[in-house]
């Protein structure tokens, strides 16, 4: 069975935070006004921009790309002011750096803060004391928040609400293709099987995992990109650990970083945390691939690896894990830089799309959205 909806403006396809903030920022900064948001889950921010580690970057997480790090201290003071609701300060921060086949040593990274302006001070003895001075170099107090999506999500509830978009939930775009009626027409399917076309101006396709996979004449994104199963584990922290946030770089290595949208906090380990990968291609759905994962955790693989640095966090208790697939283009993961992908699609006039990288990224996803004409032609259909 296949209808046929009105012609609109604009469709941007998912309703995570980049969909959400895209279709805000189209209503209120550029004045369209018929954008329908599709989202194949039931609510918005259900994926990636739920299950994440809720870090608001600011630069210290990569000494590997220079850029990363900079444009990180140039949108986190942006993120705060713009959603202070959703930021959460209130934690202690520390830097560890490994003394073993850490990538950077404690000094190299004191450089690499001073370059890039981050705050960076030694950490007092009693947050020294809860490390393993065998297997830690050093360690710093840093400034760098977590958010809480949550919060975010009904921030975008509310805004996407005000601002007059559609949002069509359980529901998948599944074609992208040139219209007739107007310069791009999208097929759509309901979780009941209900396929449904609707002719617009401009598809933004913010999908995270899911943006090769189209037919119609969507001929996928010209970079690579790499798909990787997670698992995050959510803890409930011993009082020692409870206030903080705790990294220790640069390589093999781990996180603790508060999830306020759970009152818990994560804990992810770049041996453990990805379970699979591979190289993304039209037809092999990520989200199928991760509906079918058996999902065993790893936590008492992190949680053994972990301790031998932190001994407190041995009694930590485990609650559950998110999982997630993870997109990140293949060209960063030597220096795990997190660039934002934006592609205008040749062949699909009107069509883009967007890959964030990261939350505080949409600064340069909206800045790049800037100097697009986003005119709409009105046709027949449009003026009735
Ligand atoms: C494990 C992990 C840890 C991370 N940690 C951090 C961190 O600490 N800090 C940080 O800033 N970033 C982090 N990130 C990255 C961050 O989560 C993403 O950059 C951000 O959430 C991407 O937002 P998005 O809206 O593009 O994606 P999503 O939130 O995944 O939204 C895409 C939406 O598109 C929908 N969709 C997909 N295909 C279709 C379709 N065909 N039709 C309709 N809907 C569709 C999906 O259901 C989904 O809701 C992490 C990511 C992961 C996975």
């Amino acid at each position: 069975m296949r209808k046929s909806s009105p012609q609109q403006e604009a469709i941007i396809i998912g309703g995570g935070f980049y969909g959400a903030a895209i279709a805000i920022y189209l209503a209120k900064q550029r004045g369209l006004k018929h954008i329908v948001l599709i989202e194949r889950e039931p609510a918005l921010m259900m994926r990636a921009s739920y299950n994440n580690q809720a870090r608001v970057h600011n630069g210290y997480h990569y000494p590997r790309s220079f850029t990363t790090a900079y444009r990180s201290r140039i949108n986190l003071p942006r993120f705060v002011r713009d959603w202070p609701q959703v930021v959460k300060q209130d934690f202690v921060k520390l830097y560890a750096i490994a003394r073993r086949n850490s990538k950077v040593t404690a000094k190299q990274f004191q450089r690499f803060c001073r370059d890039i302006g981050a705050s960076i001070l030694p950490a007092d003895p009693a947050l020294r004391a809860l490390f393993e001075p065998r297997l830690i170099e050093d360690v710093f107090l840093v400034e760098e928040y977590a958010f809480d999506t949550t919060k975010l999500s009904s921030w975008a509830e509310r805004e996407l609400r005000e601002s007059g978009v559609e949002i069509r939930y359980e529901s998948r775009v599944v074609e992208i293709s040139r219209g007739a009626e107007a310069p791009l027409e999208i097929v759509t399917e309901s979780k009941f099987g209900v396929r449904d076309s609707i002719s617009c101006s401009f598809v933004f396709n913010c999908t995270y995992s899911g943006l090769n996979q189209f037919k119609g004449e969507f001929s996928g994104v010209k970079a690579e990109l790499k798909q990787e199963i997670t698992e995050m584990a959510l803890m409930q922290m011993p009082s020692a650990l409870n206030g903080l946030g705790i990294t220790v770089m640069d390589g093999p290595f781990f996180s603790l970083m508060p999830f306020p949208a759970r009152g818990l906090h994560t804990l992810s380990h770049v041996r453990y945390t990805p379970h699979l990968n591979w190289n993304d291609v039209e037809g092999l759905d990520p989200y199928e691939k991760l509906k079918q994962y058996d999902r065993a955790t790893r936590v008492d693989r992190m949680v053994r690896d972990v301790a031998r640095y932190i001994p407190s966090l041995q009694s930590a208790t485990y609650t559950d894990s998110l999982f997630e697939v993870k997109t990140v283009l293949v060209k960063n993961e030597g220096d795990d830089g997190r660039p934002i992908f934006f592609e205008k699609h040749q062949s699909l006039p009107g069509c883009y799309s967007i890959l964030g990288g990261k939350i505080d990224n949409i600064y340069d996803v909206l800045e790049t959205l800037d100097t697009e004409d986003l005119s709409v032609k009105p046709t027949r259909d449009m003026q009735e």
